[in-house]
């Protein structure tokens, strides 16, 4: 088992020089795509834009643009293009996590490359210490291996503090000079956490959008509704959200109140009496205002139903995770408590992401890597798995992990999609994707801005 993992994890980047696609240096792998062309024949190109896919495909990667897309008979390949036979397999869009934590403790982040070999070329980290903005920088020189990454910097939350990546604030005023302190740093989105208290969570909101930057919630204190109604553009976690639609919110706002863990399980218990005509009200506000959504299914389904010590150990073997991640697993694993009314809450957290996406809402995949058992990229199929599993299309659940992300971040014109103009952002799998979400597994190699890596 753990041999196969390692197989799957380790991917190396495609250096063959008469390839002459990377050069990688001795210490860094900084080399840009040489000028050469790299045409990828054969494959099926999944159409995440509803269209049709292209069977027998040709797509043309010069640099790290994708050139051309098309059939085999209308796009020519160009003289000495170096040429992957793709005949019997898929290109998907690279997948894009828009919910991870890479460098939460600052230092001992979890390896980025296991990011890519799972074909996830796109992140954004919603909240980890300052060195996660050196982190992105050194990804973005090529220095490091890893995904493009966006980043919000720490989490802006409230009383009482929850985590060290994130900070305090207790007035609006503290909440706008937060969110400029982020700016400054280099943040692409703003972060606010489950502790942030309404006028705060506003006050965050508003200078956020005044500075051209979108806003991603986890909810709490300040609940889904009233989170949605102060203009935010991201909602994430199923907490937070069934707050407003139980007979008595006030109790699960203090729950939140006096600490993160006792908020998250009176919230996911919230659950078992929400009101599905208050929610609906959350539904239609959400649909009307696009606001995107990431349910981070795969860790509420973990909290349900993964608990056991087996579920711990076999989900520590299959992902390896650094030493200070797996004290954070083995505390939690550690903490018994009964699991029966989670696996309940969560049939009804299911039937609350099928009723938004059947009202026109929009999922994008986000895991909370690595929060219990998420581990990178392994979390992004889990998403895309538990989202087919209750009842949205497969194809749906590929687009809330690729086209569907890309839009809720604002780069839906370099990457998302398989397309002329984009980056060459790609993944080869083996199986059809559209038969089984789970065949997005089946990595062959990944592609991210022109660079190709393949398993070792
Ligand atoms: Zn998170």
């Amino acid at each position: 088992m753990r041999k196969l993992i390692l197989l799957l994890v380790t991917l190396a980047l495609v250096s063959t020089t008469s390839a002459g696609l990377v050069k990688p240096a001795k210490k860094s792998a900084a080399a840009k795509p040489a000028p050469r062309a790299l045409a990828i024949v054969g494959a099926t190109v999944v159409d995440v834009n509803g269209k049709s896919n292209i069977p027998d495909a040709v797509v043309i990667i010069e640099g790290d643009k994708i050139k051309a897309v098309g059939p085999r008979a209308k796009v020519r390949v160009p003289r000495g293009a170096e040429v992957i036979d793709a005949r019997g397999k898929y290109l998907i869009p690279g997948l894009i996590d828009t919910h991870t934590h890479s460098a939460y403790d600052g230092k001992d982040s979890w390896p980025s490359t296991r990011f890519l070999a799972s074909g996830i070329t796109t992140v954004l980290d919603t909240g980890s210490l300052p060195p996660v903005y050196d982190l992105k920088r050194r990804i973005a020189i090529g220095e490091l291996q890893g995904p493009r990454m966006l980043v919000c910097g720490p989490m802006i939350s409230g009383e009482p503090v929850a985590f060290p990546m994130s900070e305090t604030v207790k007035t609006p005023d503290e909440a706008r000079r937060a969110v400029d302190a982020r700016v400054a740093a280099g943040a692409d989105l703003i972060k606010t956490h489950a502790q942030l208290a309404p006028d705060d969570l506003r006050a965050a909101i508003d200078e956020a959008h005044k500075k051209g930057l979108r806003t991603i919630s986890h909810t709490g204190k300040t609940n889904a509704l009233e989170a949605v109604l102060a203009g935010t553009n991201i909602l994430t976690h199923l907490v937070g959200v069934p707050d407003a639609a139980v007979p008595d919110p006030e109790k699960i706002r203090s729950a939140h109140t006096t600490a993160f863990l006792g908020g998250w399980i009176a919230s996911s218990l919230a659950w078992l009496q929400a009101d599905p005509a208050k929610l609906d009200v959350l539904i239609r506000e959400m649909v009307s205002r696009h606001v995107f959504y990431s349910p981070t299914l795969s860790i509420h389904h973990t909290i349900a139903f993964a608990r056991d010590p087996d579920a711990f150990r076999e989900a520590a073997a299959a992902s390896n995770p650094p030493p200070l991640v797996l004290k954070d697993w083995e505390g939690l694993a550690k903490q018994p408590f009964d699991t029966a009314p989670f696996k309940k809450a969560w049939i009804n957290m299911q039937q609350f992401v099928k009723r938004f996406y059947d009202a026109g809402g929009v999922l994008i995949v986000g895991t909370d890597t690595a929060a219990v058992y998420q581990a990178p990229g392994l979390s992004a199929h889990e998403e895309m798995r538990l989202m087919a599993e209750l009842g949205v299309p497969t194809i749906e659940a590929l687009k809330a992990g690729t086209i569907n992300a890309a839009r809720a971040l604002g780069i839906e014109r370099e990457t998302g999609s398989i397309e002329a103009g984009k980056l060459a952002d790609i993944v080869i799998i083996d199986a059809d994707p559209l038969a089984d979400i789970n065949n997005t597994r089946k990595i062959a190699r990944v592609i991210k801005a022109g660079i190709v890596y393949e398993k070792r």
